[in-house]
Formats: C-alpha cells, structure tokens, sequence
C-alpha cells in the first residue's frame, strides 16, 4: 500500500469520530449478567458445618470454598486460603509480608535485603509489574516462547544471583500471549536450583477455568512437582472468580505449603478477623461444584469466543500477508498480543487514540513500561460489543498501516 493511500485510509479513520476502548480485560455487561441470580444469593447465613457467615472469624475460608476450589488451581483444600474481591491484593499483599517477616527458610525479611530482584517474563501483566515499582524491586526481563519463559534464561538467572526472589507467572492463557506454559517448563520451575533459599514463584493462576474451546489447555501442577523436587515451599498461588462470577464481587484465593499457608494467615491476621464468608456462601451456591463451575465458564465462552474469533478474522483480512504483523490466538483468558514492526507500537496507539480507539498503552507489557523492541501491544476485545470490537479492530489494522508506511 502507498503512503498516499495510508493517509487517505486513516483521515476517513478519524473522520468517523469513533469512541471504542480496548483498553482493560474487563468482563462485559452480557457477562456480569450471566451472574446476577448471584445477588439474591445466600439463601442461608450457615456454612455445612454450622458456621454463621454473617460473623467474625474462620480466617482461612469455608471448608465448602475452599473444596469448590482446590482441584481447579490445584492446591489442595486444607493449603487453600480464602481472600476478597481481588487476588492482585494477596500479591501485593504476599510482598508485604516478604518484605516486613521472613518467609520460611530465609534468612532476613526482604526489606532488609540490598536488592531484590523479580524475574518478569515479557510480554507480561502491567499490573504486576506495577507492584516491583511500588516495593523498589529491580525487574529483569526473561522473554517468552510457545512454552513459557525461556528456561534458559531463568535458570541461569536465579541459580547465579541470590538478589533473584522471585518470578512472575501467568501460567495458563497468560496475560496477553495466551501461551499455556508446557510441562516441562512447570517441571523446570519447580526442579531449578535457586541461589536465594527464600526465593518463590508468584503463580498467578487468573485464567485457570477460562477455557474457550472445548480443547481446554493443561497445566502441570506446580505445588505437588514442588513438593516433589523438595522445593515444597517455592510456589505461591492465586486465582479468583473476578472473570468468573463478578469482577468487583468475586473471592480470591492463595495456595501454597502448609508453611507458607502458615506464615501468610499469621500475617493476614493482623489485617483483618475474617473475610467475608456470605460471599464464599455465595459463590458455593451459585456454582455448586466443578460441574456447575465448567457449565457457567462455558456460557462466559459463548459471549467471549466470537469475540476472539473477530479480532483473529479481522486482522488477517487487514493486515494477513503484509509482513506488518503478527499476533496470538489464545484459546482461552482475556487477551491478543500483536506484535508490529520494531518501533512502531507506540505510534500506532498513539495514532489510534487520535482516531477515538483507546489501547493499552504500548510498553505496558513490559517493566517500566518499556518495550525495547516497541514492537507489542496488548488487545482486550472482551468488553467492547462485537461491532464495535470489528470497528476498532479494523482501525487499529489501518493505524498499523500508516505507521509502517511512514517508516518506509
Ligand atoms: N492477574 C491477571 C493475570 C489478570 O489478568 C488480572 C485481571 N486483569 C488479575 C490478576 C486481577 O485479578 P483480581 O481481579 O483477582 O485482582
């Protein structure tokens, strides 16, 4: 395509005064809908064994939640720890604790230490990456493939720098690639030797259910190949319903050893005298058991599916064959990454954003927000209508143009 025709292309852009936002993973309203007889939920205030929800207490979570929930992150139920709304929270709040009490076989708190040091495969999730700059911990860039972070790179890493305490994983439908990390990877996580005896893998299992075919991707379990290894306290794990159930509403949930399940709840219990058990009810009536879980994810999957399926359609009919650009086609979780020619990305949201399209911006998959190549951006198509996603999708396709017309 000329650079004329580009021009052309993107000034009609413009002159459809579009307002589309492909910004956050956020469920849509058809899909908080799938969810609502939630909120006339729990019929009754008393947990199997009699506990009253409405009150105080029961800090690990309902045995009820936590059996609900164990197969499908794959921790058993008695290492299982129930939380609020958020799991970014019992990250954040898993740091914190790091940082002000020992975490089982360290030596000092992290706040005591030098430097700290994450591991943070790329392209990543922004928001973890705004937690390292939150606490001063160094972020190091470890590139993913088709089967996770390059080992490699990983092993080496942490086996050569006792700074080295921890790795960020997204292990299934990972934000934004959708890669699901192959058993060999999980098993090298688990099996590496590590410089730093406190260091530990933050496993942050947000798309452990969110299938959207019915070839549901397998993931090693890397709590019993810890165990296994005798690295039994090397992995801690989150997940939630936030993608589930209700994204303001959910309950979230941390796995780990025994001592660290230990260590996080006689630290939590300085934060609070109870989560919210009417919630956990809640949730347990709402979905019954892994059955009723799989057959509600499945109707998340009819509304989300299309969606995902347009973004693939509409950028092979734009951009497919050009060399301009590739992308993922995740079976499963809430993102696309496309990749664009080195240099671009930042220009293209730019230019989209004059054009009324709002993306994430360009780098955010990075630490810092850096993206050396400035090559990857992240797309989101799960809030936006179907045609409105078709709209923005066809857009950013002529933005994409533009700027590698530009470029020569
Ligand atoms: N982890 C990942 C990888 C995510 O993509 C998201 C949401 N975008 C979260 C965590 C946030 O989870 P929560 O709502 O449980 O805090």
């Amino acid at each position: 395509m000329t650079l004329d025709q580009a021009v052309r292309d993107y000034e009609a852009l413009v002159q459809r005064g579009l307002k589309l936002d492909l910004t956050r993973g956020k469920p849509s309203p058809h899909q908080l809908d799938l969810s609502e007889a939630m909120l006339t939920l729990p019929s009754t205030h008393l947990a199997a064994d009699g506990t009253d929800g409405r009150n105080y207490g029961n800090q690990q979570g309902l045995a009820e939640t936590r059996e609900l929930f164990a197969g499908l992150l794959q921790v058993p139920a008695g290492q299982l720890v129930v939380g609020g709304n958020s799991s970014l929270a019992m990250m954040h709040d898993s740091i914190v604790h790091a940082l002000l009490s020992v975490v089982p076989g360290g030596e000092r708190r992290w706040a005591d230490e030098p430097e700290i040091v994450f591991l943070c495969p790329v392209p990543g999730y922004d928001r973890h990456f705004a937690l390292c700059e939150r606490f001063g911990i160094t972020m190091v860039a470890v590139p993913m493939n088709d089967q996770g972070p390059d080992m490699d790179v990983v092993e080496r890493l942490v086996a050569e720098d006792a700074r080295v305490k921890g790795i960020w994983c997204v292990p299934k439908y990972s934000n934004p690639s959708g890669v699901t990390y192959s058993d060999e990877t999980v098993r090298r996580l688990a099996a590496m030797p590590v410089a730093a005896p406190d260091f530990r893998i933050f496993w942050d299992n947000a798309y452990a259910v969110h299938h959207l075919t019915d070839a549901p991707a397998e993931l090693a379990d890397l709590l019993a190949l810890c165990a296994e290894h005798g690295n039994a306290d090397r992995a801690f794990v989150y997940g939630s319903t936030s993608k589930v159930t209700l994204a303001g509403s959910g309950i979230s949930f941390f796995g780990s050893s025994p001592a660290n399940v230990a260590w996080f709840l006689a630290n939590s219990a300085k934060q609070t005298i109870g989560p919210d058990k009417i919630n956990q009810l809640r949730h347990v009536e709402f979905l019954r058991d892994a059955e009723g879980l799989a057959a509600h994810m499945r109707r998340h999957a009819e509304l989300i599916w299309p969606k995902f399926e347009a973004v693939d359609r509409v950028l092979n009919k734009e951009l497919g064959g050009t060399g301009l650009a590739t992308w993922s086609s995740p079976t499963g979780g809430y993102f696309i990454s496309l990749d664009v020619p080195e240099g671009c990305a930042r220009e293209v949201v730019a230019k989209a954003k004059a054009a009324g399209i709002a993306l994430t911006p360009a780098g955010a998959t990075h630490p810092y927000g850096d993206d050396p190549a400035d090559r990857t951006i992240r797309i989101a198509p799960t809030f936006p209508t179907l045609d409105e996603l078709e709209q923005a999708i066809a857009g950013l396709a002529v933005c994409v143009r533009l700027v590698a017309a530009q470029r020569g």
